[in-house]
């Protein structure tokens, strides 16, 4: 699948299309914009980044190797809407370059070998239908293999809906992968980019070690316009975004593009069982009693988060 290389060109391509911030409305050299990553030098707008463009971000040049590549979409329902599926499906390979919307594969980041697998939102809105989740099991059986960290960039627009039931049984499956990755306490860290929604969020975005997200990122799980149809009621500003779900406890940590590769390496060091930068103050135990130190103090940490909310909805404050 030689049109999954990672491409550093991708970057470019993207940089010389943008016409102007959405955020600022500012225009940005596009030799600035490539130098901040994709993030507006203004204003902090972090736009969005396909996946090869995400995996040129993080992989050491070279090490990136293509897992599950023979995977390919069908048509099992036979699905026609405005158009048939698989017309949808070749749209989208040409517009991104990749066959299905979940690229995998192994790779080094800054020398320390990880299972890599990254959501493109350009392929029909990152959407997860059977061959994202056939990918991700194989992806996560590649981890256990390999005995490597499991890393995930995820931004998707929910279940493919061409597939209907098949489409939300995915759920399951990468639920039940990330199970048997755990009897393994081989590490799970995914990075949550904008936006990051349904059965996505409602499946392995959310069952990591440790969740990161980009500033800004909107985080739901139904967007606003049917949420506000539904419950009748105007959502708060700011509800959704990945600083709100820092506060109520469902993220660990908001993390800028620029330091992503770096804190994906300390994270990396320390859920081994290593010292990095950040866990110098931790004292050393070994790598699965973090893991379960990690996973109780979140529990605790997002049951208070949701405490704290139900708290102030009562008082009557903004939730
Ligand atoms: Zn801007």
């Amino acid at each position: 699948m030689a049109e999954t290389r990672p491409d550093v060109r991708n970057l470019d391509d993207a940089a010389d299309a943008m016409s102007g911030c959405p955020r600022c409305g500012r225009h940005v050299v596009p030799e600035a914009l490539k130098a901040a990553l994709m993030v507006c030098p203004m204003c902090g707008y972090h736009h969005a980044l396909g996946a090869l463009q995400r995996i040129a971000q993080l992989a050491d040049a070279g090490s990136w190797e293509d897992v599950a590549s023979d995977v390919r979409p069908g048509d099992p329902l036979e699905f026609v809407d405005l158009r048939p599926y698989p017309d949808r499906l070749r749209s989208a390979q040409v517009a991104t370059g990749l066959v299905e919307a979940f690229v995998a594969g192994r790779c080094r980041i800054e020398g320390l070998p990880v299972a890599l697998g990254v959501l493109d939102f350009g392929f029909l809105g990152g959407s997860m239908g059977a061959v994202v989740g056939e990918v991700f099991w194989r992806l996560v059986q590649r981890s256990i293999t390999d005995g490597v960290p499991l890393v995930v960039v995820t931004a998707s627009g929910g279940a493919r809906m061409q597939e209907g039931l098949i489409s939300l049984v995915q759920m399951a499956k990468t639920v039940v992968a990330l199970e048997v990755l755990r009897d393994t306490h081989l590490p799970f860290v995914a990075v949550l980019s904008n936006p990051t929604t349904g059965g996505v969020l409602a499946s392995f975005a959310s069952l990591a070690d440790v969740i990161v997200a980009e500033p800004g990122a909107q985080l739901w799980f139904t967007g606003p316009r049917v949420r506000e149809l539904t419950t009748h009621e105007h959502t708060p500003d700011g509800f959704g975004t990945a600083e709100e779900a820092l506060e109520c406890g469902h993220i660990d940590m908001v993390v800028p593009r620029g330091e992503l590769r770096q804190r994906l390496v300390d994270l990396l060091i320390l859920l081994q069982g290593g010292e990095s930068a950040i866990g110098e103050a931790i004292p050393q135990r070994s790598a699965p009693f973090r893991r379960r130190a990690g996973a109780l103090g979140r529990a605790l940490e997002r049951t208070t988060g949701l405490a704290r909310a139900l708290r102030r909805w009562v008082r009557g404050g903004d939730y």
